[in-house]
C-alpha cells in the first residue's frame, strides 16, 4: 500500500522523548507530513511551543483547566488549534477520519485506549508504547487484522527485527525458515555490578542510560531489564513467536538493534547509531526510506561488538516477564501494572531499586486466574494489580 501524498499525523505523547524525535523528523518533510493532533499529559508550556511550530488542528491535555489555559494562549498567539481535554479526547484524535497515521508514544498503560482506537480504525500505527501491546496483545493484534491497520514497530529492537524478516512474515516464523529472534539489550547502567551495590542506587543513576536518551520510566525499566522483558512479550505478539523462540543477547554498544537467525545458519542484523529517529523515519516513510537526520554508523569508530548472556539472577524482571508470557491471559497486564506502580514508587524515593522486582514478583505470585479476552477483563486485571502493588509498596 503506497502512502497518501501528505500523511496527516496524530502524535500521542508529543512532548516526550519519542514524541519530540517524531516531530523532528516530520518537520524535515512538510510536503510529506502534516500534524493533525498533538497530545500531552501535563506539560502545557511544551505543548504550546509545539503548537506554535507545528500548527496542529487539535491539541489535547489531560486536565480541563490546563486545556483552557492552552486554548487561551493559542488564541493570543493567533493560532486556530482547537484544544480538547481528557482520556476520551485522546481516542478521538487517534481515530479521527482525517488522520492517516498515529504515533503511539504515550508512556505506560495510559496509552492503551488511544493506541487501540488507532488500531481499530485502520490507521498506520507507529507503535512505541510497548505497554499497550504487553497488556492487550491478542486483542490488539486482532484489531489490527480486522481493520486492516498497518502496524509498524518503533521500538528499536522490533523495528530491527521487522527489517530483518521477509516482507510477508505472517503465519508463523517457522514457515519462513526463521529459527530464532535475537533481541539485543544494552544491559543498562548497572551491567556487571554486584547485588549489594545495586540495591541502593538512586533514580538519577538508574535514569542515566549509557547509550540512549529516553523518558524516566523506560530508563528505569532498562536498568532493571524489565524493558527487555516487556520487549520479549511485545516481540511474541508482533511476530507471532513463542518466548522460547526469542533469545536475549546483551550487546553493550547498542549498535546492533536486533537480529533474526534463519534455518540455513544465516543471521541477519540491523545496525545503526542509537538514535530513535531511525526507526521513527522508517515507520513514517515505509515502504520507502527517507533521511532521518542520523549519521551513518562509523564502523571504525565502533571498532568492536561485544555480546554476553543477561544476568537473570541479578535482574529477575526479565524472567518474571518471560514467565508472565508463558502463563498467558492477564498475566502480562498484571506484570506491567505492578511494574508501573513499583517504578513510580522508586522514582519518588519510596522504594529501593532492587525492591522493584520484589514487588512485581509478589503481585505475580498472588492468585488471580485472569483472562484477557476483553478490554474489561484487561482493565480490571490492571486495576487489581495496581491495588496489590500499592499495598506491598506501603
Ligand atoms: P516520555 O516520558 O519521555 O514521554 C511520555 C509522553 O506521554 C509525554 O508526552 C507525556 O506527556 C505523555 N503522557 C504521560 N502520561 C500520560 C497520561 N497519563 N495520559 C496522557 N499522556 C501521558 O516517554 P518516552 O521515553 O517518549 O516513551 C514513550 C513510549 O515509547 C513508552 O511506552 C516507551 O516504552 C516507548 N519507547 C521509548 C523509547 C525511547 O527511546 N524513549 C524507545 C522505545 C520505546
Ligand atoms: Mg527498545
Amino acid at each position: 500500500m503506497s502512502p497518501p501524498a501528505v500523511q496527516r499525523i496524530t502524535v500521542l505523547g508529543s512532548t516526550g522523548s519519542i514524541g519530540k524525535s517524531t516531530l523532528d523528523v516530520i518537520a524535515q518533510y512538510p510536503d510529506r507530513y502534516s500534524v493533525y493532533a498533538l497530545t500531552a499529559h501535563t506539560s502545557k508550556e511544551a505543548l504550546l511551543a509545539q503548537c506554535r511550530v507545528h500548527r496542529p488542528v487539535v491539541a489535547v491535555l489531560d486536565d480541563p483547566e490546563d486545556a483552557a489555559w492552552l486554548q487561551q494562549a493559542i488564541l493570543t498567539s493567533g493560532l486556530t488549534t482547537n484544544v480538547l481535554s481528557g482520556a476520551m479526547a485522546l481516542c478521538q484524535v487517534a481515530r479521527d477520519r482525517q488522520v492517516d497515521t498515529v504515533m503511539a508514544a504515550i508512556v505506560g498503560a495510559a496509552g492503551l485506549l488511544p493506541a487501540l482506537a488507532a488500531a481499530e480504525s485502520g490507521k498506520r500505527v507507529l507503535l512505541a508504547n510497548k505497554e499497550a501491546l504487553v497488556m492487550s496483545g491478542a486483542l490488539f493484534m486482532d484489531a489490527v487484522a480486522r481493520s486492516g491497520a498497518t502496524l509498524l514497530p518503533i521500538d528499536s529492537e522490533h523495528n530491527a527485527i521487522y527489517q530483518c524478516l521477509p516482507t510477508e512474515h505472517r503465519g508463523g516464523l517457522r514457515q519462513h525458515g526463521v529459527r530464532q529472534l535475537l533481541l539485543t539489550a544494552s544491559g543498562g547502567p548497572f551491567r556487571g555490578w554486584q547485588a549489594e551495590d545495586i540495591a541502593n542506587v538512586t533514580p538519577e543513576q538508574a535514569c542515566h542510560h549509557p547509550n540512549w536518551s529516553m523518558g524516566r520510566k523506560i530508563s528505569v525499566d532498562s536498568a532493571t531489564l524489565m524493558n527487555k522483558g516487556l520487549e520479549l512479550i511485545e516481540a511474541c505478539w508482533l511476530f507471532d513467536a513463542t518466548p522460547d523462540q526469542i533469545q536475549v543477547v546483551v550487546h553493550p554498544q547498542s549498535v546492533i538493534h536486533s537480529m533474526v537467525a534463519y534455518d540455513d545458519g544465516s543471521v541477519i542484523a540491523q545496525l545503526g547509531n542509537p538514535d530513535m529517529r531511525t526507526p521513527i523515519a522508517y515507520g513514517l516513510a515505509w515502504p520507502e526510506r527517507i533521511d532521518a537526520g542520523v549519521e551513518t554508523l562509523d564502523l571504525f569508530q565502533v571498532a568492536r561488538l561485544d555480546f554476553e548472556a543477561p544476568d537473570e539472577a541479578l535482574f529477575p524482571c526479565l524472567s518474571l516477564a518471560r514467565d508472565a508470557m508463558h502463563k498467558g491471559g492477564a498475566a502480562p497486564a498484571i506484570l506491567n501494572a505492578a511494574n508501573e506502580v513499583a517504578v513510580e514508587a522508586f522514582l519518588e524515593g519510596q522504594l529501593g531499586f532492587s525492591a522493584i522486582a520484589d514487588v512485581v514478583a509478589k503481585v505475580m505470585a498472588l492468585p488471580f486466574e485472569g483472562r484477557a479476552d476483553t478490554l474489561d477483563q484487561i482493565l480490571s486485571a490492571d486495576q487489581w494489580a495496581r491495588e496489590q502493588a500499592a499495598l506491598i509498596v506501603c
